[in-house]
């Protein structure tokens, strides 16, 4: 009951779907590579029409690609899977390839032909896709500039972050006789212990002084490879390319970024409680520390309890969504030899179902990202009732915000059934987490612009400069009850820094599940809207999808319902702390 099946697998047709999947391709280059469909809005339907129909059939290879992915995320070991599953994803992007003219053609088109596409009603199903096409062309260069542009894209870019992450992840240092690695030194730093926190924290600081230079000398090689690209492509702002991409735009994320940095008083004054019930100043590093643990467990059964019945009380087809996910065989749930960590949802094209992954532990983690996952697992059922195979997805602003709502409906669950003793460790540790989700995605937005914008100035940034910067960006969020003024280094091995700017996604998913549920709380019936909004998909950028409900993103007062969420509630974890005599 708890494994995945593979009822829509039938390995002796995959020979036949790699051929109808070149047949369609080439009928499709065929038909629609002399641009005809350009000429008027029957035949851009039509063209239209048979390109979503091979994402349909075919999109990411289909069954034959996306069992074998499946297979793979099962035993990384297998080589047998592994080559199997190169060689499809090879073929099918060889296919896709010849595909690629279809929109850079029609990114071509006139402004003129453009705005009489976009008005025209018998277009309307593919607005979104066609607007975003249209907005991304303004950046476009021609054919053979892109592809020195992405042959490029090794040597100025990824080639510079590999050299750095491969180097300190072969770090270790000697803890009691045990060599750990950069990874486990982190992890240390979460440690009860003082000793074993501070312990890290030196061999974390001496491993990142050693790269210190060699960092320098990469961060600069990204920072120019992503000023160059923005000069050719036209970008007015460092993260304008990051925000196109994500159908949102510069208003929308400075409306975000200001509300929230405007309240980093909020998790100052969590630091300072956390500082006060651990009973000394915070050090950079201890910043996330375990205060106390649960000792409760939580088995599957148990979770999906729980999680049913949350998921009920909302709605009863959310709950109908997360049994028929059991039913049928969709959910993989205890670890496994060779199978991949962590957990995931994931989806491919509308004919094939959604499968979870969990490395289910007993542990208050485990029911929570259970709950998570089959946030996204609702999302993606609902999408799929009502959307077209080009929007069976979701935006990157908006991709965390069912889950985190799904979860923080069942962590309200979970704190019911708790003692005030457990209540204190629970709150102070989602408060933690809510606040790194947040305020410190800010934070690091704030660094990232100022990184840009120097490098832009200066043309070259020391190590020295770049640890000003970071230093003084991880001070405001944190506040005075944390001690910044050695974490100089401590952006090296942030990875997020090198794909640049996506850390607003986390803070503003967040915020949005916040302020949903918080309207939720006060009116029942607000659940259809949230229903509404997790069957969009991509067919709307996130502002057209929120003014449906009657919610602006682009005003503050919306940003600010989230955080006064996450203010009641550190308010009533200071109540709580003081009515059990820890402060
Ligand atoms: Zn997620």
């Amino acid at each position: 009951m708890t494994s995945w099946k593979f009822d829509w697998v039938d390995e002796s047709k995959f020979d036949l779907n790699r051929e109808s999947m070149t047949e369609d391709v080439s009928k499709f280059v065929e038909k629609w590579s002399d641009d005809s469909f350009k000429t008027d809005s029957e035949l851009l339907k039509l063209s239209l029409v048979d390109y979503e129909s091979i994402w349909e059939k075919h999109g990411y290879g289909g069954e034959e690609g996306y069992y074998y992915w499946l297979l793979n995320q099962l035993d990384l070991n297998d080589k047998k899977v592994r080559s199997k599953l190169k060689s499809i994803s090879d073929f099918t992007r060889d296919n896709f390839n010849k595909l690629n003219f279809f929109r850079i053609n029609l990114g071509k088109l006139s402004e003129k032909d453009k705005n009489k596409f976009l008005e025209d009603e018998e277009l309307s199903d593919y607005y979104k896709f066609l607007k975003d096409i249209f907005d991304m062309s303004k950046h476009r260069l021609s054919e053979s500039e892109e592809k020195i542009m992405s042959l490029k894209q090794d040597s100025g870019y990824s080639m510079w972050k590999k050299m750095l992450s491969s180097l300190i992840s072969k770090e270790t240092r000697k803890v009691n006789n045990e060599e750990k690695t950069f990874e486990q030194l982190i992890s240390d730093t979460l440690s009860e212990d003082k000793k074993i926190r501070d312990h890290a924290k030196d061999n974390i600081n001496d491993i990142l002084n050693k790269y210190s230079e060699v960092a320098e000398n990469e961060i600069n090689a990204i920072l120019n490879t992503y000023e160059v690209n923005d000069k050719i492509r036209g970008y007015s702002r460092a993260d304008s390319a990051r925000l196109l991409s994500d159908s949102v735009d510069e208003k929308f994320v400075d409306i975000l970024v200001k509300t929230v940095s405007d309240n980093f008083e909020i998790s100052n004054k969590y630091y300072d409680l956390k500082s006060k019930l651990m009973n000394q100043k915070l050090g950079y590093h201890e910043k996330s520390a375990q205060i106390g643990k649960l000792e409760k467990e939580y088995s599957f059964d148990e979770s999906k309890k729980i999680i049913g019945k949350v998921l009920n009380n909302l709605d009863s087809e959310f709950k109908e969504v997360f049994d028929r996910f059991e039913k049928d065989g969709r959910l993989d749930v205890y670890p496994d030899i060779g199978k991949r960590g962590g957990a995931f949802c994931v989806h491919m094209i509308k004919k094939l179902p959604t499968y979870i992954l969990l490395n289910h532990t007993n542990d208050l983690s485990s029911l929570k990202t259970l709950a998570h996952e089959v946030g996204h697992g609702i999302n993606n059922e609902l999408t799929r009732d009502k959307q077209n195979e080009i929007y069976f997805g979701t935006a990157t602003s908006t991709a965390e915000v069912a889950s985190t709502f799904f979860e923080d409906f069942v962590f309200e669950e979970i704190l019911k059934r708790c003692t005030d003793e457990e209540r204190l460790v629970l709150m102070i540790q989602k408060l933690g987490d809510e606040i790194s989700t947040i305020m410190r995605q800010i934070a690091a937005y704030n660094f990232e612009t100022e990184l840009h914008s120097e490098y832009r100035k200066n043309k070259y940034l020391s190590c020295e400069e770049i640890g000003l910067i970071f230093k003084k960006n991880m001070k405001e969020y944190l506040g005075d009850s944390v001690d910044c003024s050695w974490c100089d280094n401590w952006w090296i091995y942030w990875s997020h820094f090198r794909n640049r700017f996506y850390v607003y996604s986390y803070a503003s998913g967040l915020l949005i599940s916040k302020a949903l549920q918080r309207k939720v709380r006060s009116d029942k019936n607000f659940i259809g809207e949230i229903k509404k909004f997790l069957a969009s998909g991509t067919s709307k950028s996130p502002k057209e999808i929120f003014i449906g409900m009657g919610i602006d993103i682009y005003s503050k007062e919306f940003w600010e319902e989230g955080l006064n969420e996450i203010n009641e509630t550190l308010k009533d974890t200071i109540s709580l702390a003081k009515k059990l005599g820890k402060i």
